[in-house]
């Protein structure tokens, strides 16, 4: 897995509309297409970028983590 380490690297990863964003609160670890609305700036920004993992594909977010799809951008369909 890597974490995503600071908002240079989060901008980088959701212009480049590759790969997944797994955001992990305290009540779920949630899977996200890179270009999903839901994972914005602010969202990095209040979290201090922690609990933010890039993915190339789900089945590598799966290997580390339990994961749950987002309803918003169906990263599965
Ligand atoms: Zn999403």
């Amino acid at each position: 897995m890597s974490r995503i380490e600071g908002i240079e690297q989060f901008k980088l990863v959701k212009d480049s509309n590759i790969g997944f964003i797994v955001f992990s609160d305290d009540d779920a670890k949630t899977i996200h297409q890179s270009k999903c609305d839901v994972i914005t700036e602010g969202k990095f920004a209040s979290n201090e970028g922690n609990g933010f993992h890039w993915f190339s594909t789900i089945e590598m977010a799966r290997k580390s983590f339990s994961i749950v799809m987002c309803d918003a951008c169906k990263p599965n369909i």
